[in-house]
């Protein structure tokens, strides 16, 4: 297998961003600060890192094809990287169309043969065993995901594993009981699934597709995205201890055109894809008149509406957890905020005043707040966009810290003076930015937030239950949340409307969108 040059090391994270983002850092201390806050501060934690031997990560790993693993028909491999240090962590195959096309043969046979043909109580117990493993290997699956992403141990811990297998436990629920997700009608699956992921939930954007892919009794072909593979690696191990049946679920790592070459492929009946709106249109351009069923989960640029009689300390939390959770890199993330008039000014100063307690750094480190950028890439966009809005007028803010010396670690920032006309108003950043506008009535908090190409989710703070009542009505967002944030269950359907794309994930709807029924 011959490997491909790794990418050139990327400066230090301080001198990429954009002019004016990040003039405010300190000189770098150590290569790995655990904490963002100065040493004096009462905030400053000491080092409390998770074990990174709990990951057990390959020197090398092949594609998932047929149950077992496989060489790219290419030979070649490409190098995953953790973004915290820059350091490699494994050589991935880099399939291509050959092995798309082998991995979509072996899921239609499996389908035919085998899954379409099993009693629903036994694939039910199939994904109850995916659920009980990946919960008795949950802390490898944690290490394994913030090594690859970049996002905090705390998070991958608490929240990405045990929702991804929390998925699967409540869809192994449907399994056997379809005739009542589509009453009076004969529930049937598609076939054969392809299905697309992205970075910033690895593991958690394979669970949301994989298991009501299977409870509906559809076979698998999924592609992660290039730099985070290695959790859906681990999740085909799992298939494999699982005994999950060979070719139920593939998964094949490769480049974006290796996504368009699955979901284009005529035997596959179903295509779901999470990512950016841009490759979200090419899909859809790709197949039309195919007759595929189709789900797009794509950005968004989520209002976060603080009312002036709101619990305001609570708002504050709700607002940084809106913006700061998984650095941002969040495709719900409230990267607006709109605050009413009369309040703007102190909850302004509450926010920055809780930003500058935000521990910034190590993502394998258990008090990390806000972990590492999850790609060169990533941080050029970023800074590309906080330089835009520093150009464009708005004023921008940061709290004194130190940002470790290696990988790609950005500021939490907050604009103010914000037009909505900026860019840093209407385009998704995809990282730790947050955009305030203020309001003075009812009306005008609804216009604002509505008034973007988005329409993915939406946050209202206000201790009138009435008017959550009447502004979520009102507000063009899958997904509206009062009085919290950023809140996820495998019962609740997530999904979007106008650029943010179409069909549901999650809940009875997201079991209906892996259905045909007669
Ligand atoms: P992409 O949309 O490019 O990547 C998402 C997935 O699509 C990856 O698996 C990627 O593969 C794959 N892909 C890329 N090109 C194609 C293609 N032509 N056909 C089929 N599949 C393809 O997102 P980026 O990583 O480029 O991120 C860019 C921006 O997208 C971010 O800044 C953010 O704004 C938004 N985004 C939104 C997400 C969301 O959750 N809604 C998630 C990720 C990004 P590969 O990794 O190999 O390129």
């Amino acid at each position: 297998m011959s490997s491909e040059q790794p990418p050139k090391r990327p400066e230090r994270a301080v001198k990429r961003a954009a002019p004016g983002a990040l003039t405010a850092a300190a000189a770098p201390t150590a290569p790995h600060v655990a904490s963002a806050l100065a040493a004096s501060s009462p905030w400053a934690y000491s080092p409390a890192p998770e074990s990174k031997e709990l990951a057990l990560i390959r020197p090398r790993y092949g594609l998932f094809i047929d149950g077992q693993e496989r060489a790219p028909a290419s030979g070649e491999v490409v190098v995953t990287y953790n973004p915290a240090t820059e350091e490699p962590l494994a050589e991935v195959a880099k399939g291509g169309a050959e092995d798309a096309d082998r991995a979509i043969t072996a899921a239609d046979r499996a389908h035919r043969k085998v899954w379409s043909k099993m009693e629903p109580r036994e694939r039910a117990k199939y994904l109850y065993r995916i659920s009980r493993i990946m919960q008795e290997r949950s802390r490898e699956f944690a290490v394994t995901e913030t090594l690859d992403s970049g996002k905090p141990i705390r998070e991958s811990r608490d929240v990405d594993v045990p929702l991804a297998a929390a998925h699967f436990w409540y869809y192994a629920g449907w399994a056997d009981k379809l005739q009542y997700a589509v009453p009076g009608r004969r529930p049937e699956s598609h076939g054969v699934v392809g299905q697309v992921i992205p970075w910033n939930f690895p593991l958690l954007m394979l669970a949301w597709k994989i298991a009501p892919a299977l409870a509906a009794g559809n076979t698998v072909v999924l592609k992660p995205a290039s730099t985070t593979p290695l959790t859906a690696l681990l999740f085909a191990e799992v298939c494999q201890q699982a005994d999950l049946p060979p070719g139920v679920v593939n998964i094949i790592t490769g480049p974006g055109e290796m996504g368009m070459a699955i979901a284009t492929d005529p035997r596959v009946a179903k295509v779901a894809f999470t990512g950016s709106t841009s490759v979200g249109i090419k899909i859809a351009q790709g197949i039309a008149g195919q007759g595929k069923a189709l789900t797009l989960e794509l950005g968004g640029k989520a209002a976060n509406i603080v009312f002036e009689d709101a619990a305001l300390d609570q708002a504050v939390e709700g607002v940084i957890n809106g913006i700061f959770f998984n650095q941002g890199e969040v495709c719900c993330a409230g990267s607006r905020l709109l605050v009413q008039e009369s309040i703007a000014e102190e909850f302004i100063a509450r926010l920055k005043e809780r930003m500058t307690t935000l521990r910034v750094g190590d993502p394998m480190d258990k008090n990390t707040d806000v972990g590492a950028i999850n790609s060169r890439a990533q941080m050029e966009t970023i800074g590309e966009l906080v330089a835009s809005g520093v150009a464009e007028g708005a004023k921008l803010w940061q709290p004194e810290c130190v940002l470790p010396t290696r990988g790609w670690f950005y500021k939490p920032t907050l604009f103010t003076n914000v037009a909505q006309s900026h860019r840093i108003a209407r385009e998704e950043i995809f990282g730790p930015v947050l955009s305030a506008i203020t309001f003075r009535t009812v009306d005008e908090a609804i216009e604002k937030a509505n008034n973007t190409a988005y329409g993915l989710s939406a946050g209202i703070w206000t201790e009138k239950g009435s008017r959550i009542l009447q502004v979520a009505a009102q507000l063009k967002a899958g997904v509206v949340w009062a009085n919290t944030f950023n809140r996820f269950d495998p019962t609740s359907p997530f999904g979007g409307y106008k650029e943010s794309g179409y069909g549901r994930e999650g809940g009875l709807q997201g079991l209906h969108a892996y259905l045909r029924s007669s």
